[in-house]
């Protein structure tokens, strides 16, 4: 299918009735996704946005109940998950990244009543790369600047017109019979070829064959002394992944009224690890960077067989030390 740009406002307008929509909203700090009223407000950003599409789904601080205690008990009273979604411009390795998600909160024997509620809800639509950055290797790691794992919908720009590739039911609803889309033609689908070329011709490889095998044995190796010596633990990393998804819980209670909070948490911070002895087994950050390496190439491939990074860059353009998680792979693959 294909929208023409001047059509674009129309057809999220008529949206507006049945969704909320979120989209790309420049801030201060750089793009991040936020609710949006229509077409206007946003823009698609020319890279990734700073913080990643699963913010969405797992937001970095939310409430999962609230209860009132007193001397006839306790009443619990869930939160409502809002709802449907369409999330506007999503680049392929967020999208990509749900789908590893989803093996962490929707997978055999687990459902998080929160984060499915959420997956179920919302529609993706995904936004191809035509420009991939200087720090973007999705394709090392199995993805592509038009890949479409994790979308319901991938759009591609092409200059006046969006072409629009339909891949789920849930996406088919969102445009079937909509008068803003017309047929692809096949010079439409000659461009979109063209582009998706060009882009897979600008991508950087880095080394990632048989990482997880030597990472299998590497745990004592003194590798991780020289690797991990520049970071500061500040946690950017991790927060900015789309991949990682560790969170605390905690209970904040005033007066009988009680809230239970998730809030995002970090494998490169000393507490995340340390126990109420006071010990920590992982007592520096060489042991806290070495784990954040393992979860992602080599525990996940355990637990799921893929890795837990699809190559968006955004720990590379966004480490205040510019540890650069792409030479750490080189090195160990040399290892
Ligand atoms: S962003 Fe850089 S300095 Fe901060 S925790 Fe991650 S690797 Fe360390
Ligand atoms: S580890 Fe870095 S490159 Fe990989 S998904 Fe996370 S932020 Fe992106």
């Amino acid at each position: 299918m294909i929208i023409r740009k001047e059509r674009v406002n129309d057809f999220l307008n008529g949206l507006r009735a049945g969704y909320r929509l979120y989209a790309p909203v420049q801030t201060q700090a750089g793009p991040v996704f936020a609710p949006v009223n229509g077409a206007t407000g946003w823009s698609w950003p020319a890279g990734n946005t700073l913080k990643s599409a699963k913010e969405v789904f797992l937001p970095q601080t939310e409430t999962l109940f609230t209860y009132r205690t007193s001397l006839d008990g306790v009443q619990v009273e869930e939160a409502r998950v809002e709802g449907r979604v369409v999330l506007l411009g999503v680049r392929p390795c967020d999208a990509r990244s749900l789908t590893m998600l989803d093996k962490v909160f929707a997978g055999e024997g687990v459902r998080d009543p929160y984060y499915t509620a959420r997956r179920e809800n919302t529609v993706v639509l995904g936004l191809a790369c035509n420009e991939p950055c200087g720090t973007c290797f999705c394709t090392s790691l199995g993805g592509s600047p038009f890949g479409t794992a994790g979308c319901d919908l991938l759009w591609v720009d092409l200059g006046d017109r969006y072409l629009v590739r339909v891949l789920t039911d849930r996406g088919k609803a969102l445009v079937e019979g909509r008068p803003e889309f017309a047929p692809a033609g096949d010079a439409d689908l000659a461009a979109a070829r063209e582009l998706e070329e060009g882009a897979l011709g600008r991508m950087g490889t880095v080394p990632v064959q048989g990482v997880k095998e030597k990472l299998d044995r590497l745990f004592a190796d003194p590798l991780w002394d020289r690797v991990y010596e520049k970071c500061l633990g500040c946690g950017t990393c991790t927060y900015l992944c789309p991949t990682c998804h560790c969170f605390d819980l905690t209970d904040e209670v005033i007066d009988g009224l009680g809230v239970r909070l998730r809030t995002w948490d970090a494998c490169m911070y000393p507490l995340f690890t340390l126990h109420a002895s006071g010990h920590n087994p992982r007592p520096t950050q060489k042991e806290r960077f070495r784990q954040r390496i393992m979860h992602k190439f080599k525990y996940f491939v355990d637990n799921f067989r893929e890795t837990a990074c699809v190559g968006c860059g955004r720990c590379i353009r966004y480490c205040p030390v510019n540890i650069d998680i792409r030479a750490v792979l080189a090195e160990i693959s040399a290892g």
